[in-house]
């Protein structure tokens, strides 16, 4: 069946970062479906590897589209976010960035690769193809303190440049100004755990999103559910293990929390049942780190918010 679209939000609509005093573009009610359309997170300054990421403007990257209010949302809620569709455009583009990444003293740089989206598929070129596998990288909402560029991330989500933010995965961003103010941008076609390089296949689109407000509830950072596990993100500084420790605590609060765990519950569920992964990993650039934990839905975990 399709997906009746109330609104469309275009990509000239940007932000480029979240903060405080955001002013929305849209404002809807509760249940509303709205597209919006997303620039790839160069904002087209790249349209061949002729165009190189050192003679860019990097003021002009990571645009958010939005931001858009949804009534009723207020501090201490979550705003509710279903990703319905994450259609990518049909040509991307790939980087190597100096400074950027695990083999940038092993490589020249820097490099742009451009890939093609047919389908289901995206070619790097004649000899190498992969799934598709369209993601968000920049999702947030208002901050209650300082105003965070796109490029980073933090409890209001951001660049968290989680490549399980695809059709079908909903968010919970914790509201922290009325209409909780969401935009959405930084699209990928495909991006690995951990973004090695410092990107994924960047690609304009659009997206197709559902908004909802939980009353009451909320965590530190954006949670993510999916069909088969509920997701607790983290941020922290330069290092992971920091950015890790965090995700751990949010993932034990909602389980003690909201599913009547004890702590020490929590700590070894955690251990036996529950995966880590990591976002953007390309040390030593200097962006932050992000660390999620992901807790299987079973009898007793069948959401992240009872
Ligand atoms: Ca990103
Ligand atoms: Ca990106």
């Amino acid at each position: 069946m399709a997906i009746a679209i109330e609104h469309v939000v275009t990509r000239d609509q940007i932000v480029w970062g979240f903060g405080p005093e955001m002013e929305p573009v849209l404002e809807v009610e509760p249940g509303a479906v709205v597209r919006f359309e997303t620039n790839d997170c160069f904002t087209g300054q790249i349209a061949s590897e002729d165009d190189l990421v050192t003679e860019i403007d990097f003021n002009r990257v990571n645009s958010a589209t939005g931001p858009v209010a949804v009534k009723g949302a207020e501090p201490g809620d979550s705003l509710v976010v279903e990703l319905l569709e994450v259609r990518p455009a049909k040509t991307g583009f790939a980087t190597i960035i100096p400074d950027f990444g695990q083999l940038i003293g092993r490589v020249s740089s820097p490099v742009t690769k451009v890939f093609r989206v047919e389908g289901d598929t995206v070619h790097m070129n004649e000899r190498i193809s992969f799934p598709l596998r369209p993601m968000v990288g920049v999702v947030g909402v208002a901050t209650d303190g300082e105003t965070i560029a796109n490029g980073w991330a933090g409890r209001h989500g951001g660049n968290l440049d989680d490549h399980l933010h695809g059709p079908g995965a909903k968010l919970y961003f914790p509201v922290r100004r009325p209409g909780g103010m969401f935009a959405v941008g930084d699209m990928h076609a495909s991006m690995g755990d951990g973004e090695i390089c410092g990107t994924g296949v960047e690609i304009a689109g659009e997206v197709v999103a559902r908004f909802d407000v939980l009353k009451g509830k909320q965590a530190t950072w954006p949670v993510t559910e999916l069909p088969d596990r509920w997701v607790a993100h983290a941020t922290a500084g330069a290092d992971f293990m920091e950015a890790l420790e965090l995700a751990a605590e949010e993932a034990a609060r909602l389980l003690v929390d909201q599913w009547a765990f004890t702590i020490e519950e929590a700590f070894i569920f955690l251990s036996v049942a529950c995966d880590v992964g990591i976002c953007q990993a390309c040390r030593p650039s200097p962006f932050s780190t992000i660390a999620r934990v992901a807790v299987p839905k079973v009898g007793a975990t069948p959401r992240p918010f009872a």
